[in-house]
C-alpha cells in the first residue's frame, strides 16, 4: 500500500501560490525604475495597505479559530498591531498620494508604531515564550545574540539617528522609537525562538515577519536621519513582513510543547549550530568593515564585544561540561536498557530472551564438548490464590521476594530466570547436581514470607531435566518442554515436590487425567489391597515366603498394576504408594506370625530403583522393622525394573544400610534388564527373580535350561538365592527340579490371593505340590538369608 504524504504540518498551497505572486510583483515593481512612477508610488502604498489590512483579517480569523488562550490573545495582539500599522499606511496614503506630501514625523508614524508594541506583546504573549528559555545554554545563546543585535543595531542605526540634527524634539523622539522598538522586537524574535524548543511553523513565520519588519523600519529610520528615505527595498520589507504575517495565520500550528525535554531535546539545545553564531559574525563584520571605514569603535562598543565574547566562552564551558554530563548520563541510561533488555523488571532475574540464549549456548557445548547441562522449571503452588487474596500488589511483591530466595539457593555461573507469571527456571551449565540445587530452592522457600502484616507459605512444583555428557543433544525447545513436563508431573501429583524428566513422561503424564487423580486418592484413602503370591521352596514343596502384589479396584473395575504402577511413579506418588504397600505387608507378616506360629515366613515388597535413594525410604524400611519387630530376611525388598540405579554410589549404600537392618534385597526380573549381571556383581544381594520370560520355554528349549542352570550354579557359587517365577505348566516344574531346586513362584503353584486364602498354604504341613526329588545341585531354604555384612 503506498502511504499518503503527511501534509497537516504544510502551508496550504493557495495560501504559498499568492504570497509567492505577491513577493514577485510586488519585487519586479518596487526594486525596478517602474518604483519612481506614479504607478510605483500608488502601487507601493495601495500594495503595503492591502498587505497589512490581510495580514491582520488573518489574525483575526486565527484568534477565533485557536482553542489556546495564550496563542488566542498573541494573535488578537497581532491583529491589533496589523490594523495600527493599516491605519498608518492609510493616513500616509492619504499624506502622500491624495496630498502629494511626505510629512515625517506625522500622524501616520502612530499608527506605524503601534505594530512593534503591540507585535512585542504577542511575543511576549506566545506560549511558549513564557517565562525564561528552558536551560541555561539557550539564556546565554539569546544574550549574546541580543547583545550582537545591540551593537549592530547601535553601530548602523541608532548612533546615527541619535546623532543626525532633528527638526523638533517630537521628530527626535519619534525617529529614535524606530529602532529602539525595532530593536526589542528583534530581540524578542531571538528569545521566542530560543524559548520554543523544536519551534512550530507559524512562529517561524511570526518572527520572521516582526524580523523583516524590524529591519525595514530601521533602514527607514537611518535613511530618513541620513541620506533621506525613498521607498524601494525598504518598503519591499514591509509588504514581505505582512505576507509572512498573513502566511503565519494560515499556518496549520498546534500548542506549543511545554512538557518536559526529552534527551533529543538536551542534545539538541548543547549543540551550538551556526545559527547561534550569525548575530555575532554580523556584529564584528559590522564592526570591522566600520573600523575599516574610518569609524575606531568606542570604549561602550569595545565593551559590549567583550562581554559577548565572555558570555560565548562561558556558553562553551558550560555545553562542554554538560555534553559530559550527557555523555555520562547515556552511558549509565545503556547500561541500563542493555540490563532491561535482558532481565526482568520486577524480580531482576534473567528474562526468558537471556534464559534462551544461555540455554542454546549450554547445549551447543554439550554437543561440542559433551558439558553436561540441566535445567530446573518450576512455579510457585497456587500462587494465583495470593493475587485473588492479598491483591496483585502483594502478588508482585511475592515474586520479588521469592526471586531473592532463589538467587540466594543458586550458585554463582547459574542462570535463574523467570519466565513470566509465577514461572521460573534455573539453568545449570556444568555438572552441578540439579536435584540438590532443587531442594535448596525448595528449602529456601519453607520460611513463610510476610506480606502486608500476613503470613504467606510458599512451595513450588520443580520439574528437573539433566541432559548428561553421554546424552543425545537436544534442542533448547524440547529440553523446556521436557523440564515443562517434569513439572507438570509434580502438580499433578500433588505439588510441592521435584520430579525428574524420565523417557516417554510426556504424552502419558497428559493422558493419564483423572485416572491419576482417583489413584492418588485412593492411596489417600488407603483403599488399595494387596494380593501375596506365596514362593515355593521345591525341595519341601512348602511357602513360607510370599510376595505382595497391589490390587486397585477402581469404579468396579481391576485396574492392572501394569496400567496403576508406572502411571505412579509419572505422577509421582510411588514414595505413597510404597510406603503404604509396605506398612501393610508388614501388618500382615505381624499378624500371620502369630497364627502361622513361626517367624521364618518373610514377605516381599515390590520397590523401583529409583526409591531406594529416595530421601527417607532407608529409614522407614528401618522403622517398620523395628515396630514390627521383623526377624532378619523376613522382609524382602524386590528391586523391580532390574535396570541400572540412576545413583549407583546412593544405592549401594542405601542397600547396605538396610541389610545391616535384616532387610533382604531381592533384584526382579532378572535378566530383563541389560545390566542385570552388572547389578549383580556391584550390588549386595540376597536372592534374584528370575523373570517369567526365560521360563516360558524351558520344557521345549534346551538352550534356556542350559541358561539357567549356569545361572543357578552361579548364584549358588556367590550365594545368592534363586526365585524362578511365572512357573504355569508341570513340564516346566519338572525341568526345574531336574536343574536343582530353587525357590519357585507361578501359577502353577498359586495366584495372587487375599490373605484369608493365602494363609492355610502357609500353615503347617501344607504343601503347594508333592514331593521333590532329589536335584542335581544343593537345595536352598526359602527364608532368605541376610545381614551377610
Ligand atoms: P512382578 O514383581 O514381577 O510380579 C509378578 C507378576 O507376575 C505379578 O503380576 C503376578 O501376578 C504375575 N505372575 C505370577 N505368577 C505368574 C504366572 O505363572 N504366569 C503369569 N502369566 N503371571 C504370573 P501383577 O500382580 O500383575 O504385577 C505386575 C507387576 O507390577 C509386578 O511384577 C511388579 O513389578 C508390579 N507391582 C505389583 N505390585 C506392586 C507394588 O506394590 N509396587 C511396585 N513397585 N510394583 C508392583
Ligand atoms: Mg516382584
Ligand atoms: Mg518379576
Amino acid at each position: 500500500m503506498r502511504r499518503r504524504p503527511d501534509r497537516s504540518h504544510a502551508l496550504p498551497a493557495p495560501a504559498v501560490a499568492l504570497a509567492a505572486f505577491t513577493m514577485i510583483v510586488s519585487a519586479v515593481v518596487l526594486l525596478s525604475p517602474i518604483a519612481s512612477t506614479r504607478f510605483g508610488w500608488y502601487f507601493d502604498d495601495l500594495g503595503a495597505l492591502a498587505v497589512s489590512a490581510g495580514a491582520a483579517v488573518g489574525a483575526i480569523w486565527r484568534s477565533r479559530r485557536s482553542s489556546n488562550r495564550a496563542l488566542r490573545r498573541s494573535w488578537i495582539l497581532i491583529a491589533i498591531g496589523c490594523s495600527s500599522w493599516a491605519i498608518g499606511e492609510a493616513l500616509w496614503c492619504w499624506f502622500e498620494l491624495g496630498q502629494g506630501k511626505d510629512p515625517f514625523p506625522s500622524v501616520a508614524d502612530i499608527g506605524y508604531l503601534g505594530f512593534p508594541l503591540a507585535a512585542g506583546a504577542a511575543l511576549l504573549c506566545y506560549p511558549a515564550s513564557q517565562g525564561f528559555p528552558r536551560s541555561g545554554q539557550r539564556m546565554l545563546d539569546s544574550l549574546v545574540a541580543v547583545g550582537s543585535l545591540g551593537l549592530i543595531s547601535w553601530e548602523t542605526v541608532l548612533r546615527a539617528v541619535s546623532g543626525s540634527p532633528a527638526d523638533s524634539a517630537f521628530a527626535f523622539t519619534i525617529s529614535l522609537t524606530y529602532p529602539l522598538t525595532d530593536l526589542v522586537v528583534l530581540m524578542l524574535v531571538v528569545l521566542t525562538l530560543a524559548r520554543a524548543p523544536g519551534s512550530k511553523l507559524a512562529l517561524a513565520l511570526i518572527a520572521a515577519g516582526c524580523a523583516s519588519l524590524a529591519v525595514s523600519d530601521s533602514l527607514f529610520a537611518y535613511l530618513t536621519a541620513t541620506t533621506g528615505y525613498t521607498g524601494g527595498a525598504v518598503d519591499l520589507g514591509w509588504i514581505a513582513a505582512f505576507v509572512l504575517l498573513g502566511l503565519a495565520s494560515v499556518a496549520p500550528d498546534r500548542s506549543p510543547s511545554t512538557g518536559p525535554l526529552t534527551e533529543a531535546d538536551k542534545i539538541r539545545e548543547s549543540q551550538a549550530s551556526l545559527l547561534n553564531y550569525l548575530p555575532v559574525i554580523a556584529a564584528v563584520g559590522v564592526t570591522l568593515a566600520l573600523a575599516a571605514a574610518g569609524h575606531a569603535p568606542t570604549v561602550l562598543q569595545l565593551g559590549v564585544a567583550a562581554s559577548i565574547i565572555s558570555v560565548m566562552l562561558l556558553r562553551q564551558y558550560l555545553a562542554s561540561r554538560r555534553n559530559a554530563e550527557l555523555a555520562t548520563a547515556l552511558a549509565r541510561r545503556e547500561a541500563q536498557l542493555r540490563h532491561q533488555a535482558f532481565h526482568d523488571g520486577l524480580t531482576g532475574l534473567a528474562n526468558r530472551g537471556l534464559f534462551q540464549d544461555r540455554l542454546a549456548h549450554a547445549l551447543e557445548l554439550h554437543r561440542r564438548d559433551l558439558r553436561p547441562v540441566s535445567v530446573l522449571f518450576f512455579d510457585l503452588d497456587d500462587f494465583k490464590l495470593v493475587n485473588d487474596s492479598l491483591g496483585h500488589r502483594a502478588g508482585d511483591e511475592l515474586l520479588g521476594r521469592v526471586a531473592e530466595r532463589i538467587t540466594g539457593a543458586v550458585r554463582t555461573g547459574d542462570t535463574a530466570a523467570r519466565l513470566g507469571g509465577d514461572e521460573f527456571a534455573v539453568l545449570i551449565e556444568d555438572s552441578g547436581d540439579p536435584v540438590a540445587l532443587a531442594s535448596r530452592i525448595v528449602d529456601a522457600l519453607r520460611a513463610p514470607f510476610v506480606l502486608d502484616g500476613t503470613s504467606v507459605e510458599v512451595r513450588a512444583s520443580i520439574g528437573v531435566f539433566e541432559l548428561a555428557a553421554d546424552d543425545v543433544p537436544t534442542t533448547a525447545d524440547q529440553l523446556l518442554i521436557n523440564a515443562d513436563t517434569a513439572m507438570y508431573a509434580a502438580k499433578r501429583s500433588g505439588k510441592d515436590r521435584i520430579v525428574i524428566y524420565r523417557n516417554g513422561m510426556s504424552l502419558a503424564e497428559l493422558e493419564d487425567g483423572e485416572l491419576a487423580r482417583a489413584l492418588r486418592a485412593a492411596i489417600e484413602a488407603r483403599e488399595l489391597n494387596l494380593a501375596y503370591q506365596p514362593i515355593v521352596d521345591l525341595a519341601t514343596g512348602k511357602a513360607n515366603a510370599v510376595e505382595a502384589l497391589t490390587r486397585w479396584v477402581h469404579l468396579g473395575e481391576n485396574v492392572p498394576p501394569a496400567v496403576f504402577i508406572p502411571m505412579a511413579e509419572r505422577c509421582g506418588v510411588m514414595d505413597e504408594l510404597t510406603a503404604y504397600v509396605l506398612g501393610q505387608a508388614c501388618e500382615q507378616l505381624s499378624e500371620w506370625g502369630g497364627e502361622v506360629g513361626h517367624q521364618h515366613l518373610s514377605i516381599a515388597v515390590n520397590v523401583p530403583p529409583a526409591q531406594i535413594t529416595s530421601p527417607g525410604f532407608v529409614t522407614l524400611v528401618t522403622d517398620l522393622v523395628r515396630r514390627h519387630e521383623l526377624a532378619a530376611g523376613q522382609l524382602v525388598i524386590e528391586i523391580t525394573e532390574s535396570g541400572a540405579f540412576e545413583e549407583p554410589e546412593a544405592a549401594r549404600t542405601a542397600i547396605a544400610e538396610m541389610r545391616r537392618h535384616g532387610v533382604a534385597i531381592s533384584l526382579d526380573d532378572f535378566g530383563v534388564g541389560q545390566s542385570s549381571l552388572a547389578q549383580l556383581h556391584s550390588v549386595e544381594l540376597d536372592s534374584i527373580k528370575i523373570d517369567k520370560s526365560f521360563i516360558d520355554t524351558l520344557d521345549s528349549n534346551p538352550r534356556q535350561a542350559q541358561f539357567l542352570r549356569a545361572l543357578l550354579r552361579l548364584s549358588y557359587d556367590i550365594d545368592v538365592k534363586v526365585i524362578v517365577e511365572g512357573i504355569e505348566r508341570p513340564e516346566q516344574l519338572t525341568q526345574l527340579l531336574e536343574l536343582g531346586h530353587p525357590l519357585a513362584q507361578g501359577f502353577l503353584f498359586a495366584r495372587p490371593m487375599t490373605p484369608a486364602e493365602c494363609l492355610p498354604l502357609l500353615t503347617g504341613d501344607a504343601k503347594l505340590f508333592g514331593a521333590a526329588p532329589a536335584g542335581a545341585l544343593p537345595r536352598q531354604g526359602t527364608g532368605v538369608s541376610a545381614a551377610r555384612g
